[in-house]
């Protein structure tokens, strides 16, 4: 059975003593992963990684903490790595503004937010979207956009959950609701038909593994979790976010 961790990073330099082992981990016990872009550099790398092997997919885009005052035009510069086979989203993209208190840098990352949407849409891709702090500028942001995606690390409550839900999102636990129970509630009330699972690796390693280097192979931390907060065996976990997974990136697995 293979489990999709449909986000983490390991093209960073936490990796790069021994990035081929913590791949092969993930691979020898059927865990696949989406490579997720974070600027330029980083989603770069992440494409390379998806060349390299079959079950890694990449997506390209820029973090909102990354977002800087005087933006370089980004479009098209982005938009060479979204048209590649094994790009399958747009994102991470988003606001935070929990560390970016700077409101010319939070108008400047709705500015490019809504940049990244447009491109999503015109190249019919689905969009990873990070957020923190933000929930209702994303809102209004994405409107009655016609577009898919995943919040993902959703850290909110399920009424904010519900509104995304209702414009046909996914919402992307990982390991932090193994350290808190702040996102039971969220995690219980979100369908498993639009629950996705991920392990934002190299950081929020989940239990029991706290206080090492997170990696993709502990994504099964985060269905155990699900399972026993839903009160469903975790194999239907893995099962259903592994079909989510494909269905919105449109993979063929
Ligand atoms: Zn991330």
């Amino acid at each position: 059975m293979t489990i999709i961790d449909s986000h983490c990073h390991p093209q960073f330099s936490q990796y790069d003593q021994d990035r081929e082992e913590v791949i092969k981990r993930a691979l020898d016990t059927n865990v696949h992963m989406i490579c997720v872009g974070t600027d330029l550099e980083m989603s770069q790398k992440a494409v390379e990684l998806s060349e390299k092997y079959d079950s890694i997919w990449a997506s390209a885009g820029l973090h909102p903490t990354e977002v800087s005052e005087v933006q370089e035009p980004t479009r098209a510069a982005y938009e060479k790595f979204i048209k590649h086979n094994k790009v399958v989203a747009v994102g991470e993209v988003g606001l935070d503004y929990y560390r970016i208190k700077d409101k010319i840098l939070q108008n400047k990352q709705k500015e490019m937010f809504i940049e990244f949407l447009d491109l999503a849409m015109s190249n019919k891709k689905p969009l990873i979207i990070h957020c923190r702090e933000a929930y209702d500028d994303l809102l209004k942001i994405i409107g009655n956009s016609k577009i898919s995606g995943v919040i993902h690390s959703f850290t909110s409550d399920f009424k904010t959950a519900e509104k995304f839900l209702a414009k046909g999102f996914f919402i992307g636990f990982n390991g932090i609701i193994t350290f808190t129970d702040q996102y039971n509630e969220a995690v219980i009330n979100t369908p498993l038909t639009r629950t996705l699972i991920e392990t934002d690796a190299p950081y929020l390693t989940p239990e029991p593994y706290r206080g090492k280097r997170n990696e993709p192979s502990y994504v099964i931390e985060v269905a155990k979790k699900i399972a026993e907060l839903k009160n469903i065996p975790v194999e239907e976990v893995t099962e259903q976010t592994t079909k989510n997974t494909l269905k919105l990136f449109g993979l063929n697995d």
